[in-house]
């Protein structure tokens, strides 16, 4: 089997080395036999069909470059969005999922509204680590470190990943972390959030193979012993 993965704008957008979440999507793959097609999409290139987009997190100077990056794109990454294509979106990158991202006294940031999200800043950062109950997921729960001002709301038919046990989430409100849209995915996860989270690596690739293949792929499991310990070690820790 192949599975085609696009990185979008690391060289702008990789906070807290949330490339990481590549790295691990392709061992995940490799280490099972899986063919990974890899393409780094950096400013100026057309992006392309693939199975599966990643794009990181950043502060608000990044964001604006990679806003105008994504929408001379929006198109195709609509398009792509509506086939079944999976996407995994961390904070910044998260936020240029929705239909917008207004900064502090700035130009309101325009999103590809891939999800039916807004972001708007707040007056504090949330800094710390989050444990996230899920209901899609086994074990329940998602872990990782946030860090960001801007408070997301979700719409319509984007549900969140989870609700936040630890930490604050989308808006430290409404208790819920990240968004889901069909494949589209995003969250305020850092750490990086898939190296520690290996159910939910394999949950994106199996949503990707189906994608390209047409028919639901089950993962032979790995294991996974030091990956969970990582990931039960955070769940202890809380702000
Ligand atoms: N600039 C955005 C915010 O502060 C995203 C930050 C990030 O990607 N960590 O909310």
């Amino acid at each position: 089997m192949k599975i085609s993965i696009a990185h979008l704008y690391p060289k702008l957008l990789n906070l807290y080395g949330d490339m990481g979440n590549v790295i691990t999507l392709k061992k995940r793959c490799q280490w099972r036999g899986i063919e990974v097609d890899f393409e780094e999409v950096n400013s100026g290139d057309k992006i392309k069909e693939h199975d599966l987009y990643f794009i990181g997190g950043g502060q608000d100077k990044q964001q604006e470059e990679v806003k105008d990056e994504l929408l001379s794109n929006k198109s195709e990454l609509q398009a792509q969005s509506k086939d079944g294509a999976v996407f995994l979106g961390i904070c910044g990158g998260y936020q240029l999922f929705g239909h917008y991202y207004q900064p502090h006294d700035k130009d309101k940031l325009e999103g590809i509204s891939i999800m039916d999200a807004y972001t708007v800043a707040g007056n504090k950062r949330f800094i710390g680590n989050v444990t996230v109950k899920t209901d899609f997921l086994t074990p329940n729960t998602l872990v990782g470190f946030e860090n960001h001002s801007g408070l997301t709301y979700l719409q319509g038919g984007t549900k969140p990943l989870g609700i936040v046990r630890v930490g604050n989430g989308n808006n430290g409100k409404d208790g819920f972390e990240g968004a889901r849209f069909h494949n589209v995915f995003g969250t305020y996860l850092h750490g990086s959030l898939l190296p520690k989270n290996p159910h939910f690596a394999d949950y994106l690739i199996e949503l990707a193979l189906e994608k390209r293949y047409g028919e639901k792929v089950k993962l032979e499991p790995l294991d996974d012993n030091i990956e969970l310990a990582a990931h039960n070690s955070v769940i202890c820790k809380s702000y």
